[in-house]
C-alpha cells in the first residue's frame, strides 16, 4: 500500500505532452525565422546562380543540395507556423507526437545533409548551420549537440572509410549510418530530458498540492490556523505602512457540546461543516473566514472600519440562527466579538482583544456581538 500522495504511476501523460510543447512554444517563433531567412538566402542564391550573367553555373549537386536545403527550411517554417495557428483544433497528444517526430525528422535530415556536403563540397558551413538549427529544434544546450554530432561523424567517419576507401564512391549508406545514429542519440538524451523536467513539474505540482493541505482545515475546507496567523501578521505589515483598517470578527458556537452530548459527534461534525458554509456566504469575497479551534471561527475583513465589522458580525449572527442545521432540532446560534487593529499592535494581542469582546458576549445572554473595549478593560478571555 502507498502511503502519502508521490506515485509515479500517476503522473500524468498529459504533463509529458504538455513538457513537449512548451518546448515547442519555446522553439516555434526562433525556429520559423531562422527557417524563413535560410529559406529566402537560398532563394536568392539559387536565383543569383540562374540569372547573374558571366557567373559558372551551379554543379547539379550542388543545386541539389540548396534545393534540399531550402526545401527543409520553407516545411520547417510552415510546418511551425501551421502547429503555432491551430493547436487549439489539434488534441494535445497527436500535436505532441507530431512535434517529437518532426524534431527526428530534421535532426535525420540535416545529418544527412551536412554529410552530402561534407564528401562533396569539402565545406563546413552546412554542418554549424544544421547543428545550430538542430539544437534549436531540440531545444538543447549547442555542447551536448555537438558532442553528439560528434561521435555521429566519427562513426560516419569510419563508416565512410569502411565503405568507401575510394574517393568518389556512394556516400548514400555510411550517410544513413550516421543519420539514424544521431537520430537515436538525440532521441536518448531528449527522452531523459523531458523525462526530468516532467518530474519536476510533477514534484512542483505535488508541492503545491502538500502547501494547500498544511493550510486547510480538512473537516470544513475553511483556512486553518496556522494560515490565519500568517496571514494577518502579512496584513499587520501591510497595515503598518498603508493605515487602510482592517478588523477580525471571533465566533464561537454556543453550547456546541450539548450537540455532540445528544446528538453525536457525527452530527456535531455537520454542524461545523455546515457552520463554515452559512458564513462564508455571509463574507465577502475578499474577506478570509479560518477555523481557530474546536468550534471557533475567525473572520478577517480588510479595508473594514469597527461600525461595519460589527454590523457583519450581525450578518453572521442571524445568517446562523436561521439557517436550519441537519439532524438539529434547535436553533444553533454563535456569540461574537469584534476587534480593529491598532497601530503598532501585534497579532496576538488583537486576537485576545476580540475574544475577550467574545466573552462578554458569552457572559450578557450568547447569541450576540461585543465590540473590543466596550465594556471596559478586563483581562478575562473566551478561549
Ligand atoms: P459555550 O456556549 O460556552 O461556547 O459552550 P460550548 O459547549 O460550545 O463550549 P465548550 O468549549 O465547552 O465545548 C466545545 C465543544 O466543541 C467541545 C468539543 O468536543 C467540541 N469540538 C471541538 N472540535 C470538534 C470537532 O471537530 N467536531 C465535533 N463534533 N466537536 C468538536
Ligand atoms: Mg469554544
Ligand atoms: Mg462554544
Amino acid at each position: 500500500m502507498q502511503i502519502g500522495i508521490f506515485d509515479r504511476e500517476k503522473i500524468p501523460l498529459t504533463m509529458r505532452y504538455q513538457v513537449l510543447l512548451a518546448r515547442r512554444d519555446h522553439n516555434y517563433q526562433t525556429y520559423s525565422v531562422a527557417s524563413i531567412i535560410a529559406f529566402t538566402i537560398s532563394v536568392i542564391y539559387v536565383l543569383q546562380q540562374v540569372f547573374v550573367p558571366g557567373d559558372v553555373p551551379l554543379p547539379w549537386i550542388g543545386a541539389a543540395y540548396i534545393a534540399i536545403f531550402s526545401s527543409l527550411a520553407a516545411v520547417s517554417a510552415l510546418f511551425f507556423l501551421a502547429l503555432h495557428w491551430s493547436h487549439e483544433r489539434i488534441p494535445l497528444r497527436f500535436e505532441a507526437l507530431l512535434v517529437q517526430g518532426y524534431s527526428f525528422l530534421v535532426v535525420a535530415l540535416t545529418t544527412s545533409l551536412t554529410n552530402i556536403d561534407l564528401v562533396y563540397s569539402k565545406e563546413y558551413t552546412g554542418m554549424f548551420a544544421g547543428l545550430i538549427a538542430t539544437c534549436v529544434v531540440l531545444s538543447g544546450p549547442p555542447m551536448i549537440y555537438t558532442a553528439l554530432a560528434s561521435v555521429s561523424l566519427l562513426i560516419f567517419s569510419m563508416g565512410f572509410f569502411v565503405f568507401a576507401p575510394v574517393q568518389d564512391v556512394n556516400a548514400f549508406l555510411p550517410g544513413l549510418v550516421n543519420a539514424a545514429v544521431s537520430a537515436a542519440i538525440g532521441g536518448i538524451i531528449q527522452g531523459g530530458r523531458t523525462h526530468n523536467e516532467v518530474l519536476k513539474l510533477h514534484l512542483q505540482d505535488l508541492n503545491r498540492e502538500l502547501r494547500e493541505y498544511s493550510f486547510r482545515d480538512p473537516l470544513t475546507g475553511t483556512r486553518n490556523r496556522r494560515f490565519l496567523m500568517e496571514y494577518l501578521e502579512q496584513h499587520r505589515l501591510f497595515e503598518l505602512r498603508h493605515e487602510m483598517g482592517l478588523c477580525i470578527v471571533i465566533l464561537d458556537i454556543d453550547h456546541f457540546k450539548r450537540v455532540n452530548d445528544t446528538l453525536g459527534h457525527p452530527v456535531g461534525d455537520v454542524v461545523l461543516k455546515d457552520l463554515a458554509s452559512v458564513s462564508q456566504g455571509c463574507l465577502r469575497d475578499s474577506d478570509l473566514l479560518a477555523r481557530y479551534g474546536g468550534e471557533e471561527f475567525i473572520a478577517v475583513l480588510p479595508k473594514t472600519a469597527i461600525d461595519d465589522a460589527v454590523a457583519v458580525a450581525e450578518r453572521l449572527r442571524t445568517g446562523i440562527e436561521y439557517h436550519t442545521f441537519a439532524g438539529v432540532p434547535w436553533n444553533i446560534t454563535a456569540s461574537f466579538g469584534v476587534a480593529e487593529m491598532r497601530k503598532d499592535e501585534s497579532v496576538e494581542s488583537l486576537i485576545s482583544r476580540a475574544d475577550i469582546a467574545l466573552y462578554w458576549s458569552k457572559k450578557d445572554g450568547r447569541n450576540r456581538v461585543s465590540r473590543a473595549g466596550e465594556h471596559g478593560a478586563t483581562s478575562e478571555s473566551y478561549s
